[in-house]
């Protein structure tokens, strides 16, 4: 049987990214695994094309009720995003996969670096919703 792994959707060229468009990596189609996509921000019914959106805090201080995620024009989407995490894990746990390939910067599937939170391209250290669920339910991203 294949590897499953859970991936970004937009990695394997699903136009769900804000902005319409998508991050398709064609070196992806090599790999002989079971692919199972998801797109936190579309499970949380925030539709695309959609604001950008920007974690004004830590994972966990967002999951705790103590951040927010705001878009471009102050808009809290923090449910949405908590939501579309969650089902998202969800597909990846019911699967039994063990590995996340996962979009770079995203406030949900970004992994070690994200948007600081002011708008500005300026990059922190840290993961987004999905990836830090992922990584504490033991899936290696
Ligand atoms: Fe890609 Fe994740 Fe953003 Fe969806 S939420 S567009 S899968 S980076």
């Amino acid at each position: 049987m294949k590897k499953k792994v859970l991936v970004s959707a937009c990695l394997l060229g699903k136009n769900c990214r804000y902005n319409g468009e998508h991050s398709r990596i064609s070196k992806l189609d090599e790999l002989d695994v079971d692919f199972i996509p998801v797109c936190p921000e579309e499970e949380g019914e925030l539709g695309t094309p959609r604001l950008a959106a920007e974690m004004q805090g830590s994972p966990e201080n967002i999951l705790k009720g103590n951040a927010r995620i705001l878009t471009t024009d102050g808009h809290d989407v923090t449910k949405q995003f908590i939501q579309g995490a969650k089902k998202s894990l969800e597909a990846g746990l019911t699967s039994g996969t063990e590995v996340a390939i996962l979009k770079s910067h995203s406030p949900s599937c970004g992994v070690g670096e994200i948007y600081d939170g002011t708008f500005s391209h300026s990059l922190i250290d840290g993961n987004g919703i999905f990836s830090h669920l992922c990584r504490e339910s033991g899936i290696t991203c």
